[in-house]
């Protein structure tokens, strides 16, 4: 086995020998000034425009362990530039929906292992997925990422089917699931053709790790135990016809140097095969949940060290979108958003049937996938944001446009985001304000759309997408975009 990024083969896109070699390369040049410089403008915008090259797992490995606090700022910096040129302060939200905790598999970090006995097994019936899909309709999300513990007679790929289905058929009010995200098992060929078929946006799989003996020990039975199934499933979804994954790797699990290297020697692969690296990066780290206690994984990281990861994924990838959940508190969501982060969860509740039926201050936890840390409402997430500067957006025209995979990549690179993501995020954001915001969100809200609507460069579009605003304010009309 050697390192080959186009080989179709698990081993030989993430390679063992190539990882070790990179950490050894890495740490002999952790304190390398001038080749940490090198690779930091290496990877800096162009001059004449918009594109970045991103860097190799190599170069990005050298970053990650510089401990030169100076040399830290600047990348941090050099994030925080490249995160504002492609993202500008825009903030994609977005909220989980839990369909099924019946899993068969045995993964020793997570609660819906087959053993245990601790935690009731629920399925939503096509009834209840209406009931939580109004719920989050009433709270304002516009997007979703489904998720459901692997168990092909519980939760077939017929039930999944069935439920995006249901989701996307709901018109309640004013509300509507533009986007459905799957999170659910690595599977076949066939079945992500009808996942593509079924109309959805992202299909996101998490790594858990890329370090295959620790994989197997920690997946010790049921279908996921499967490392070489399981990491090959992109290309298996790309084969399908879905243009955009979704990669993460669960921190915490192994060395997270480690990890971030094969996280984006997968990247890497992506784009090697099919012309277009993931779609988007989540970050998720263990947390506490029934029958899981976090300390007994021992390469948990600190803050610190999540934020640097953060900004080195943000500066290795430029174009792929960043996520972070609420297993992350408020003051940790904080801190990483600038460096880099595309997309956030919020309101968000882990259990099986966790939205409908219950009022904002209650959370039902017999069914919880693992503890919120950010227990906030969606209106109070929005609220934070925009107090910060950010711009909450409920957009999802690109995938609705047909702008996946290499042709959304073509957006950004053309620099076109600005006169497009701009007003989208900014139409759809006053949607929520019209529909559900508070009265002092709402207000904050108007006024940050009334500065930022001038950002707009293009003229004529400005002017249209002011036309649309006031449209949806005053005449009731809905769904916008460019
Ligand atoms: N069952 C699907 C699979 O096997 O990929 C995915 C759905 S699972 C609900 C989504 C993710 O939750 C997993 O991929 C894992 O990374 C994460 N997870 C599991 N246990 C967790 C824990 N204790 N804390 C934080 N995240 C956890």
């Amino acid at each position: 086995m050697s390192y080959d990024p186009k080989s179709l083969k698990a081993e030989d896109f993430i390679n063992h020998e190539e990882i070790l070699e990179t950490l050894e390369y890495a740490e002999k040049n952790k304190h390398n000034r001038e080749l940490i410089e090198e690779i930091l403008e290496k990877a800096r915008k162009t001059k004449r425009g918009v594109e970045c090259a991103g860097l190799s797992h190599r170069d990005a490995s050298v970053l990650l362990a510089c401990d030169i606090p100076e040399l830290t700022e600047k990348m941090y910096d050099l994030a925080r530039e490249i995160k504002e040129a492609f993202y500008g302060n825009r903030i994609v939200m977005f909220a989980p929906l839990y369909l099924s905790n019946y899993c068969v598999n045995k993964c020793v970090y997570c609660p819906y292992h087959y053993q245990n006995k601790e935690i009731p097994r629920k399925k939503l019936t096509q009834e209840e997925v209406k009931n939580e899909v109004i719920a989050l309709q009433d709270m304002g999300h516009k997007r979703l990422a489904i998720e459901s513990g692997e168990d092909p007679v519980n939760n077939p790929i017929e039930y999944i089917l069935e439920c995006i289905n249901t989701i996307y058929s709901i018109k309640h009010k004013n509300g509507a699931i533009r986007r459905v995200n799957v999170n659910i098992a690595a599977t076949t060929v066939e079945n992500y053709k009808k996942l593509h078929d079924a109309g959805i946006g992202t299909y996101i799989l998490f790594q858990e790790t890329y370090h295959k003996e620790s994989y197997e020990k920690l997946h010790p039975a049921g279908p996921k135990h499967n490392y070489d199934y399981h990491t090959e499933a992109m290309d298996r979804a790309m084969e399908g016809g879905i243009d955009d994954v979704g990669l993460g790797v669960l921190f915490g699990l192994e060395m997270y140097r480690y990890e971030f290297a094969g996280l984006l020697m997968h990247a890497e692969h992506l784009e090697a095969v099919h012309g277009v690296g993931p779609h988007t990066i989540s970050v998720p780290r263990i947390k506490r949940a029934s029958d899981i206690d976090p300390s007994v994984f021992d390469n948990g990281i600190s803050d610190d060290i999540f934020a640097k990861i953060i900004a080195c994924i943000r500066i290795a990838v430029p174009y792929t979108g960043m996520i972070i959940s609420t297993r992350e508190s408020e003051e940790c969501r904080a801190k990483v958003m600038g460096l880099g982060i595309s997309q956030i969860s919020g309101g968000s509740r882990t259990s099986v049937g966790g939205y409908a039926g219950y009022s904002p201050e209650e959370r039902p936890h017999d069914t919880e996938q693992f503890d919120v840390s950010d227990q906030r409402s969606l209106d109070e997430v929005v609220r934070w944001l925009m107090e910060k500067g950010y711009i909450p957006s409920f957009c999802t025209a690109c995938y609705r446009e047909g702008r996946t995979g290499d042709r959304f990549m073509a957006l950004c690179k053309v620099g076109q985001i600005q006169n497009c993501c701009h007003p989208n995020a900014l139409m759809t954001l006053q949607e929520f304000l019209t529909d559900y915001a508070s009265e002092e969100t709402k207000r904050i809200g108007e006024e940050l759309i009334a500065r930022e609507i001038l950002n707009v460069p293009d003229e004529k579009r400005r002017q249209r997408a002011i036309d649309y605003l006031s449209e949806i304010k005053n005449e009731g009309k809905r769904d916008f975009r460019f």
